[in-house]
């Protein structure tokens, strides 16, 4: 999978989205979804995917649809940051399996960053316990 081709509806995403995988979800909102990463590169790492279109990637995505979409995921990183109290942040945006996209749904990673906390490398990560998710999820959705 690269960056052209056709969207797949059986991708994870998809599915969460249908609610056919589950989630640990953070906001929910007729734009978009935020959700736990379950391989977190670090503490509070967030997904957040839009609804209402089939896009693989950035370049799919229909360009009317990104101002309501990433005022989402501004708010989310609002929350993610009043939630969590980092030092800073990333936003990561991966596009093609060369540039290390593993699941063929456009989303945004916020990732908070601490002072001297190394993150896991993208794609390395550790499946990370449910019930620690859980509460990050309830603490940002509490910010929201
Ligand atoms: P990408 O590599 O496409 O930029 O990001 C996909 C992200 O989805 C990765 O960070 C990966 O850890 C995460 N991921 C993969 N499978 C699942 C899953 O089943 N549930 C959740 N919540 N995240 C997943």
């Amino acid at each position: 999978m690269s960056l052209t081709g056709t969207y797949d509806d059986a991708n994870i995403f998809a599915k969460i989205l249908r609610g056919e995988l589950p989630c640990i979800k953070a906001f929910e909102d007729e734009v978009a979804l935020a959700f736990m990463d379950i391989f977190p590169q670090g503490r509070g790492h967030t997904l957040v995917i839009p609804k209402g279109a089939q896009a693989r990637n950035l370049l799919d995505f229909p360009a009317e649809m990104f101002g309501p979409y990433l005022e989402r995921v501004q708010r989310v990183a609002r929350a993610v940051t009043a939630a969590l109290e980092p030092d800073g942040f990333q936003i990561l945006q991966f596009n093609g399996a060369p540039a290390g996209q593993t699941v063929f749904h456009l989303h945004f990673h916020i990732i908070p960053r601490w002072d001297s906390v190394a993150l896991a490398g993208h794609g390395h990560a550790r499946r990370a316990d449910d019930a620690e998710l859980q509460d990050i999820a309830r603490a940002i959705a509490a910010a929201m």
